[in-house]
């Protein structure tokens, strides 16, 4: 067991577990023996999931998302074609009242830019700009719908409920 167990797959620094991102370049973190032993955390299972040849260069913005819970939906989308990514509050927004709430931006490596803005139907052009955020693509949307129709049938029961 080494002492040092993460690797930054962007510039190759080892770190302790205890760090979730890269302090160089802040790329998350992945385990270094990617080796035969099950995945035993969901960390680890987000690891192995991400291919290296998405996760070389420096960070460039992929897209965005209206807030954290549709950022990390998205995150979700992007790690399972193999695409690290971090979540960064949309410049403007980093302000305390915004912290929880507030757009964001997904932040990929360049050698996954084109593949993580085709996953999120972004126009290269547009997404270059520092444009505010637009709406989300089809597939996004009928997940949050999901997720707000259930919300919805919660809420039902509980003011029925009670
Ligand atoms: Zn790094």
């Amino acid at each position: 067991m080494t002492e040092l167990p993460l690797l930054c797959p962007g510039c190759a620094t080892a770190h302790p577990l205890s760090e979730r991102f890269c302090r160089r370049c802040g790329m998350p973190l992945v385990f270094a023996g990617v080796d035969s032993e099950s995945p035993v955390t969901e960390r680890h299972a987000r690891a192995r999931k991400i291919r290296p040849e998405y996760a070389r260069g420096p960070l460039v913005r992929a897209g965005a998302a209206r807030n954290q819970a549709e950022a990390e939906l998205i995150q979700g989308m992007l790690l399972e074609e193999g695409i690290p990514s971090l979540l960064k509050r949309t410049r403007g927004f980093d302000v305390p009242d915004f912290l929880a709430a507030g757009p964001r931006d997904v932040l990929v490596p360049q050698s996954g830019v084109a593949t993580a803005r085709e996953l999120l139907a972004v126009p290269d052009a547009a997404a270059e700009a520092e444009a505010p955020p637009r709406p989300a693509p089809l597939r996004l949307i009928a997940a949050l719908l999901a997720g707000v129709a259930l919300a919805g049938a919660l809420a039902w029961v509980v003011t029925n409920v009670t």
